[in-house]
């Protein structure tokens, strides 16, 4: 391997129905769109192949939407034009799945194709939740595909959690997490619901937020999940556990500040100095790789002093924390203000030091989101 590090992630915006909270790019489910779908994020591949050929390929993630909808020989196809440019054995290659999309055999398949990590969109172990999420699967549905993961080979199975949910208690979350970590799984991410603008639940944001567990439930909960690490998952950043060499590496290089390419309608890249996100709509996304053009339809150029920023709130949410001199190193020296807001949080506790780290403390965590505010 040569080059810097690179990680790559992969859109496939297809799912079967949309999620009334999800504000991810997604569309109904079209078998007819695989194609020319697969033949566009080729060519998008192609237009960076300078970039990947050059890099150490360090992940590549297929998100969504339910990337598993595509089917493991559109995936290969996929697989096999990027394995053509750079070299892929050694890197984590994830995909995310759904219980009710998610076939033995398609598992199989997508191990003997490389891929080596399963990121399982389970939600919660209680069907009460699931239905109210509108989700198609139940908590059997997920226990059996957590199951059918191992047996077709997977030894890498993340599963997403959701908390804050509509009259769940914390008992109720108390269960969810018990069971997960009662299972062959290695990595848990754990997502709070918001109610975002743009989706389903926004029209009815006030009637569902009434009934979402209160400010002090939902601190309670996050703080429940901490019982985790008491069962071999060791929290490595605000919302992900992970057993003792199982973290992310994909995600970790969004932590810590690494470049990263996406493809595919709605993908973010952050490369070059520049942050970018491709065109949220299929067809127009299709038709601007057609005719040899970049589907993107926002660059940001990153200043400098505000990149510090960001990337000071972004690695503080790994529980190793920032160096902030080499931070300085990178992305040039801290205005005072900034060092200013540091200082505060570190006299209020909220913030650890040690020797030149510095991390959240256990508090710091639960108000990580007033912290950022005043960070960047
Ligand atoms: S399955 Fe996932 S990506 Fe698709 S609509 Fe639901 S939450 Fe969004």
């Amino acid at each position: 391997m040569n080059g810097d590090p690179l990680r790559l992630y992969v859109h496939i915006p297809f799912c079967s129905q949309k999620c009334p909270y999800c504000h991810f790019y997604s569309i109904r489910e079209d078998a007819a769109a695989h194609e020319r779908f697969v033949r566009s994020v080729c060519a998008e591949i192609d237009l960076w192949k300078p970039s990947i050929t050059n890099a150490q390929i360090v992940s590549v993630y297929f998100g969504g939407g339910t990337p598993f909808l595509l089917g493991s020989q559109h995936l290969a196809s996929i697989l096999t034009h990027l394995a053509s440019l750079c070299e892929l054995t050694r890197c984590e290659i994830t995909i995310e799945t759904n219980p009710e999309t998610t076939t033995i055999e398609e598992l199989r398949a997508f191990r003997a194709l490389g891929v080596n990590r399963v990121s399982i969109g389970v939600q919660s172990f209680n069907d009460r939740h699931l239905r109210v999420l509108q989700r198609r699967h139940t908590a059997s549905d997920n226990r059996r595909v957590i199951e059918e993961a191992r047996s077709a080979g997977f030894t890498n199975i993340s599963i997403d959690l959701m908390y804050d949910l509509p009259d769940q208690t914390i008992e109720e979350w108390q269960e969810t997490l018990t069971e997960a970590c009662s299972l062959p799984i290695n990595h848990l991410s754990l997502y709070n619901l918001t109610i975002e603008p743009a989706t389903p639940w926004f029209r009815k944001k006030q009637t569902i937020e009434a009934q979402m567990p209160c400010e002090e439930t939902s601190l309670q909960m996050y703080e429940t999940a901490q019982a985790a690490q008491q069962r071999g998952f060791v929290q490595y950043e605000i919302s992900a556990f992970a057993q003792p060499g199982y973290h992310s590496r994909h995600n970790v290089g969004y932590w810590q500040g690494n470049p990263f390419l996406g493809f595919g309608p709605s993908a973010f890249s952050f490369f070059d100095g520049k942050r970018f996100s491709n065109i949220a709509n299929l067809n127009e996304y299709c038709t601007a790789l057609a005719s040899g053009s970049l589907p993107v339809d926002f660059v940001e150029e990153i200043d400098p002093a505000h990149r510090l920023r960001e990337m000071v709130a972004i690695g503080l949410r790994m529980n190793e924390g920032i160096c902030l001199a080499t931070l300085e190193e990178r992305w040039g020296r801290a205005e005072q203000s900034l060092r200013q807001t540091l200082n505060r949080f570190i006299d209020l506790q909220l913030l650890a030091q040690q020797g030149p780290r510095l991390s959240l403390t256990p508090r710091g965590r639960i108000l990580y989101d007033s912290l950022v505010v005043d960070i960047v």
